[in-house]
């Protein structure tokens, strides 16, 4: 078949990898005019890190990942006031975890496709006509062509979705919680693999360091989430006001804002859909089921569901129909599943109130020890899933 994805981030790039080892002919279409590579550091592991396994690309994966040590709480003065081994999530995977910028995952996926996936970026779709037989894609800038499938891979804010579903509004859930991410270099103090954490009623401030002399920042406030669609001066200008007053090395971070290489900065929210697929279209990663930055896995995540829909469509031989129908069944339930617990861990990037803040802070203290550490681990960083085989195989 012929099958147009649209969006070359993570699960863009993860699915043209697998379509195009079952022997279709792939078309990966990316709206930026070069790779993206900015975002966060994330946490990987799962499913997801089994997928990596099978693409082969886990000893990149892992070369240019960390092993954090500690996950740290600190005060306003900066003084630890809670900390726990970040071993526990290593044992609990058993040793299958790693944490890697989302920008050098992105960038290792799609080095991994072979020279016949054709790569189009500076494009994107305007209109599909889905005919029942074919898909008629008109683009932004090159001639409009036809498709016998089409793959939204686009994001939280999907423009296939919008195209062929309805309005963002009607699947997006607002968690209250607003995201920045920006990394700069030469940035002091550096505390090498310690995640550190600063936590105030309403906002978090963290800091990583990593090679190069980089350090990453994440932060994270309760917010009505409007500024995400202004543009990068005026997100950034909210993220200032937001962040004004908070104690430890706020000021001096922001102070640091202006040098940012990257910046990302997004509202906190999960797509919700009955289906991911229609017609001849269908959705995955973020564009389909985003689980949010609070589930902490939706990279992974978003490659489980371009493994599966790539392994449906094996295992359907070319019928999109049963395809479809059974690569919802797999895997929406456990969607469902995750976005569920992510919404129960809100508090722990923004709490609401004292009474949550003390709450995250205890907990905090009692995964200091290793046997509450290991049981909490334990069942939270389990998969629910059998993963189907390699499609093509
Ligand atoms: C630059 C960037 C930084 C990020 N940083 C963080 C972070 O710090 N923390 C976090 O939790 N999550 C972050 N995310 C989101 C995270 O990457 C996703 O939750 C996860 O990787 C799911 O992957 P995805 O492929 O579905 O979506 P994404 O990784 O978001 O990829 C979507 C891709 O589609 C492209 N695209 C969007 N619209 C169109 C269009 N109309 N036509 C063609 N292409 C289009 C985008 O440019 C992007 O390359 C970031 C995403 C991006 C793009």
């Amino acid at each position: 078949m012929t099958i147009l994805i649209v969006g070359a981030g993570v699960a863009g790039p993860t699915l043209a990898y697998w379509l195009r080892r079952a022997g279709h002919d792939v078309t990966l279409v990316e709206r930026a005019s070069e790779l993206r590579r900015g975002g966060y550091v994330i946490d990987f592991w799962g499913a997801g890190f089994e997928v990596a396994d099978r693409m082969g690309v886990l000893p990149e994966i892992l070369r240019r990942g960390y092993r954090i040590g500690e996950v740290r709480q600190v005060n306003d003065a900066g003084r630890t006031f809670a900390a726990f081994r970040a071993d526990v999530f290593f044992r609990a995977t058993g040793g299958r975890y790693v944490s890697i910028p989302r920008g050098d995952l992105a960038s290792i996926l799609y080095d991994a496709l072979d020279d016949r996936v054709e790569r189009i970026f500076g494009d994107t779709v305007r209109a599909l006509d889905d005919d029942g037989t074919r898909v008629r894609v008109t683009f932004e800038q090159g001639a409009p062509r036809e498709f016998d499938l089409v793959v939204g891979a686009d994001g939280q804010h999907s423009s296939i979705r919008r195209l062929v579903f309805g309005p963002e509004a009607q699947f997006e859930t607002f968690l209250g919680i607003t995201v920045a991410a920006f990394d700069v270099e030469g940035y002091r103090p550096r505390d090498e693999l310690v995640y550190v954490l600063h936590t105030e009623v309403g906002r978090q401030i963290a800091r990583f360091a990593m090679d190069g002399d980089r350090t990453m920042f994440l932060l994270t406030f309760r917010d009505d989430g409007r500024a995400a669609t202004e543009d990068d001066e005026a997100q950034r200008s909210v993220l200032r006001a937001r962040m004004a007053g908070a104690g430890w090395e706020t000021s001096r971070i922001l102070a640091h804002l202006s040098e940012a290489r990257t910046f990302y900065f997004d509202r906190v929210s999960q797509i919700r859909m009955p289906s991911w697929t229609r017609g001849r279209v269908a959705l995955v990663g973020d564009a389909a089921a985003c689980v949010s930055l609070l589930a902490g896995q939706g990279t992974a995540l978003a490659m489980v569901e371009s493994y599966v829909l790539a392994a449906e469509l094996s295992r359907a031989r070319g019928d999109h129909r049963e395809a479809f129908s059974g690569y919802e069944r797999m895997l929406m339930p456990f969607l469902r599943s995750k976005q569920e617990a992510a919404v129960r861990l809100a508090p722990a990037f923004a709490p609401k109130s004292r009474a949550q803040l003390f709450f995250i802070k205890s907990i905090t203290k009692l995964m200091g020890l290793p046997l509450v550490a290991n049981l909490a681990m334990g069942k939270s960083v389990r998969d629910a899933i059998e993963l189907p085989p390699p499609p093509g195989e």
